[in-house]
């Protein structure tokens, strides 16, 4: 017998709870997928024809390592434009491979064998395997309903030790779609100037905002000195497939992320660059279209949630709705579970998210209002025939 050759971090990462579900999906007919984390919408025509262009002129080759300096400029000042936030194009900017790959290179840079990172759940399910692969030690925080799903400065502060490197951020937050406000944010802030702690800001849904702004953290006094602000073009430009995000940060930390990034990546695909660079430039009354039809149809399912007892605070943000379940007495894993063998609706449960997510489900609402329909017709049905009280 061979030995095994896995290294010992590896051989532990669990596959994410997410695919679980979507195989059983695909092998089924008939099924209406709330699971998935992307736009329903096919990316704005202008931002395919730049990207088309850039090919027929023969824009073929490498870009910059740390990505095209015209594209490094526009995010310079977008950024500053929408979010009060000031970053130098030469230096304090990396465009990468997603958002995905923004938050390993952070990670990456900055974690020692042993280092904690603060991890704010129900979060988004990469932190945690990233840190670990990182060499770091992934420290959950659960941020609790009751609150919004907001994380209190205190609970933060209980959690701090002197082995807490960086904190990991996600508001508008997946999966929960709640927005932190400027009081939340500062409260947040003191505690991580205090203790000397970096924070890992992922901001991929910051333009997906509702009733107010989104505001980054690193816009508050003496923040943009010890965050890296992640974000890129997969939700709000509806660009999953084109794999481009950047991030933002201190120059000493930009620098390593980009030499990590130089020696095992190279760039970021060029011709997605551009697409980017027309995205930024005329993209914006797309995304504002875009918008309107999330909060219309994120209103459209809350509420119907709320009817059948499933109850759900109003998101801020992203395109997740994250109502418990626990009117029927059943775990997340077994809900969604049977809601896809029962009624062919498919959904993430919660606890994948981490523990604080057991007892609620994560719909997207990025499907059509018609499909919206049909599923939340059969959710209904489902939960009816369910409900604690009739099991009695
Ligand atoms: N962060 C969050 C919170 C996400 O939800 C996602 C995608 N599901 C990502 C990062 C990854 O985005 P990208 O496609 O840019 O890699």
């Amino acid at each position: 017998m061979t030995r095994s050759y896995l290294a010992k971090n590896v051989q532990s990462l669990q596959p994410s709870g997410i695919r679980k579900f979507f195989d059983l999906a695909s092998k089924m007919d008939n099924v209406i997928s709330l699971g998935v984390g992307e736009p329903d919408f096919v990316t704005p025509w202008n931002v395919i024809e730049a990207s088309y262009h850039s090919l027929e002129q023969g824009y073929t080759a490498y870009t910059a390592n740390a990505g095209l300096l015209e594209l490094r400029e526009e995010i310079s000042s977008y950024l500053s434009k929408e979010f009060s936030l000031s970053y130098q194009a030469d230096n304090q900017i990396l465009v990468t491979v997603g958002a995905s790959q923004a938050i390993d290179l952070a990670l990456r840079s900055v974690l020692e064998p042993g280092d904690e990172v603060v991890v704010v759940e129900p979060s988004f399910v990469s932190y945690s395997p990233a840190v670990t692969l990182a060499g770091g030690k992934a420290i959950s925080l659960s941020a609790s309903a009751e609150n919004e799903f907001k994380i209190q400065a205190e609970q933060l502060e209980e959690v701090i030790t002197t082995k807490t490197k960086a904190i990991v951020l996600c508001s508008p937050n997946n999966p929960t779609g709640t927005v932190l406000n400027r009081k939340e944010l500062e409260q947040i802030a003191a505690v991580v100037e205090k203790h000397d702690v970096l924070v890992i800001s992922d901001e991929i849904y910051a333009e997906l905002s509702f009733e107010e702004k989104a505001m980054s953290i690193a816009s508050i006094p003496g923040m943009a000195e010890r965050t890296i602000v992640v974000s890129g073009f997969s939700k709000a430009f509806a660009m999953t497939g084109w794999r481009l995000g950047y991030a933002c940060g201190p120059v000493e930390i930009i620098d390593a992320m980009t030499k990590i990034h130089q020696y095992t990546m190279m760039c970021a695909p060029t011709m997605a660059q551009y697409g980017a660079l027309e995205a930024l430039r005329n993209g914006m009354e797309s995304v504002e279209n875009m918008k309107m039809s999330y909060r219309q149809r994120r209103n459209y399912v809350v509420n119907a949630l709320n009817e059948m007892g499933l109850s759900c605070h109003v998101p801020g943000g992203a395109f997740y709705v994250f109502p418990s379940i626990k009117e029927t007495g059943m775990s997340s894993e077994e809900f969604a579970q049977r809601l896809l063998e029962e009624e062919r609706v498919a959904v993430v449960p919660g606890h994948v998210f981490g523990e604080s997510g057991e007892g609620y489900i994560r719909c997207s609402y990025a499907t059509s209002i018609k499909q919206l329909g049909v599923a939340l017709q059969r959710m209904a049905r489902f939960v009816e025939k369910h409900r604690i009280s009739d099991r009695d």
